[in-house]
């Protein structure tokens, strides 16, 4: 990701051009909680090693240039990224006081829903096997 601003997904894909790691996924399967990272670091063969044998989507969260008409979340007509919407629209708050997250000023869900998304984003895993019914219809499209 270039240090210039511009429009950053917080839930893309390790391998997406430009992506970079900017949070943990803690908590539990059924709770999910992101533990966010001071600063947004480059993804390494070292840190996609600690992913184990899952997919590091499963346990990091990386953020990537957000590829607009490019991803099937995107509406154009309304220039808007529906997960964001759905996220706001379908999950629960899950923190009143934000965390410090190194990508917000470039974040599209922070741009778009503001503080909603970000009391939401905590819960969201990238590539979930086991969503709540709430995360399923949210990630539909
Ligand atoms: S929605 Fe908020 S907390 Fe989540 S990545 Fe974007 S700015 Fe950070």
């Amino acid at each position: 990701m270039t240090t210039e601003v511009s429009t950053v997904c917080p839930s893309a894909n390790h391998k997406e051009a430009e992506a970079v790691l900017f949070g943990v996924v803690g908590g539990t399967p059924e709770k999910p909680e992101l533990a966010y990272l001071d600063k947004i670091q480059p993804i390494t063969n070292d840190i996609l090693a600690m992913a184990g044998s899952v997919d590091p989507t499963e346990v990091f969260r990386f953020a990537a240039p957000c590829a607009k008409s490019g991803c099937q979340h995107f509406n154009e007509q309304q220039s808007s990224c529906q997960l964001a919407s759905k996220v706001v629209q379908l999950l629960p708050v899950v923190v009143k006081k934000l965390a410090p997250c190194a990508i917000r000023s470039q974040c599209r869900w922070w741009q778009q829903e503001a503080v909603a998304a970000c009391q939401r984003c905590p819960q969201v895993v990238t590539l979930n096997y086991a969503p709540s019914q709430a995360m399923r219809a949210a990630a539909t499209v």
